[in-house]
């Protein structure tokens, strides 16, 4: 067996498990911030059941969680806003 040809199948073997593990550390970040951010939506959609109900307090509220950049309008209702101002919530809040 050549043993010169052997040694270069690990190191290149090494190589890829190095890279493979960098991927895996990055997913792994990947994931935490996801659950992180779910976690807040979470909260948030709570939240904004609670201030459902209650009218006046509940109005400031929404008002707050939407300038805090989530939708309040039952379109998208608890979701970041990443499109700027959304027209549902703002009729929404004039009613
Ligand atoms: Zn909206």
């Amino acid at each position: 067996m050549d043993k010169h040809s052997l040694f270069v199948q690990v190191a290149n073997l090494e190589e890829r498990i190095g890279e493979l593990y960098m991927e895996l550390g990055a997913l792994r970040q990947k994931i935490l911030e996801l659950i992180e951010e779910n976690q807040r939506l979470s909260q948030e959609n709570a939240r904004l059941r609670e201030a459902g109900p209650s009218a006046g307090e509940g109005y400031e509220n929404l008002v707050r969680i939407y300038r805090e950049g989530f939708h309040i309008c039952n379109v998208k209702y608890g979701s970041l806003r990443t499109e700027g101002e959304c027209l549902f919530c703002m009729s929404f809040l004039k009613k």
